[in-house]
């Protein structure tokens, strides 16, 4: 069919796609070529609906930054061929595999929408089922030929969301994500209410796809009491580039003597440590506080409002461009994605 809207549907593993098998009763991934048999209301949509399984399908506490290039390469393999991309992935590290690969694909200018599921599609009261039928129909929306969404989103429950944005919050609600610190896509009701102002603008250029990813990082979280072996310990990991400290409130840590003493050695030896708070919502407003101004001093980078899970996949990718530290420092404070709000 001409202008035939087409779909890849690439399926990584994750509760969704689980059935129960009959012979044992117990849960097994199924094998994609029986989807219509399991979600016969896919025939419906006039699209064109291609699938791609990884092997192993893994449960999604066994990602990777190896799967998500394997899973980059897929998408840039495809991405001429295809108008839109659905990603069924386990819930767990859903937001580190679609933060990362927000990154890793610049200029894209088609979706690439992840969805998953907290009950398997096998099981009768399923959320997998609305969540993956919408995510098809968010992938494929167009307005004068264009993509509605040229960015990576996270479909769950209703809510669309930048993938960068976003964290698990809830292990067993159907709504499972929240985004705290930017306004979800689309919300989906009867109608699906696209937030048009907060949508990423497709720059109708080349796909680039960046499959260096270096993983040389660590996050250190803080609390009350934290000893100077653990900071220690992370500091002086062997090979450590990056370090993610999260911090109390809008970016406050100890002001003890021994701490900033430790931080200050190990960026001077060329560590870089980024800030984010330990709050779900908010920013890091380094200075705002005294406990904080001694990090600013010292050269702590400041992340505002990232997400743990954004600042972690942004230094992997960032650490793989091989930058001078200035560089770094530049990009880390961009909104390069629109994982971060800058004034
Ligand atoms: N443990 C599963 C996973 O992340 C949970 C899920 O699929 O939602 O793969």
């Amino acid at each position: 069919m001409e202008n035939e809207i087409s779909l890849l549907i690439i399926y990584t593993g994750g509760t969704i796609g689980m059935i129960k098998d009959p012979k044992t009763g117990s849960l097994k991934p199924f094998n994609f070529h029986g989807v219509y048999e399991q979600i016969p209301e896919l025939k419906r949509f006039h699209y064109r609906l291609d699938f791609h399984a990884f092997t192993p399908l893994i449960d999604s506490s066994d990602m990777s930054p190896e799967r998500w290039i394997q899973l980059a390469e897929v998408i840039e393999k495809n991405y001429e061929s295809f108008d839109g991309f659905v990603v069924l992935h386990g819930s767990d590290t859903m937001a580190h595999t679609a933060s990362a690969l927000s990154f890793m694909l610049e200029n894209l200018n088609k979706p690439v929408i992840f969805t998953g599921s907290q009950l398997p599609l096998g099981v009768l009261r399923t959320d997998g089922r609305e969540n993956f039928i919408t995510a098809i129909e968010l992938a494929a929306a167009t307005e004068d030929n264009t993509p509605l969404l040229p960015e990576v989103c996270i479909y769950f429950e209703n809510h669309l969301l930048r993938a960068n944005r976003t964290m698990k919050y809830n292990a067993e609600n159907f709504n499972a994500f929240v985004s705290p610190n930017y306004p979800e896509l689309a919300d989906v009701g009867v109608y699906i209410k696209y937030n048009r102002h907060h949508i990423l603008k497709p720059n109708f250029k080349k796909l680039k796809v960046h499959k260096t990813l270096d993983n040389h990082i660590a996050i250190l979280k803080l609390f009350p009491g934290i000893t100077p072996e653990a900071v220690e310990g992370i500091l002086h990991i062997p090979g450590l580039k990056a370090v993610i400290m999260e911090t109390f409130g809008s970016g406050n840590a100890t002001t003890e003597t021994w701490f900033i003493r430790l931080l200050e050695q190990a960026i001077q030896n060329g560590l870089h440590i980024i800030n984010v708070s330990q709050c779900p919502a908010g920013a890091v407003e380094q200075g705002k506080y005294d406990t904080s101004l001694q990090l600013k001093k010292i050269g702590v980078i400041s992340g505002y409002d990232m997400t743990t899970e954004a600042a972690l996949t942004k230094c992997m990718y960032l650490l793989g461009q091989n930058l001078t530290p200035e560089k770094f420092r530049y990009i880390m404070n961009l909104s390069i994605r629109g994982e971060i709000t800058v004034h």
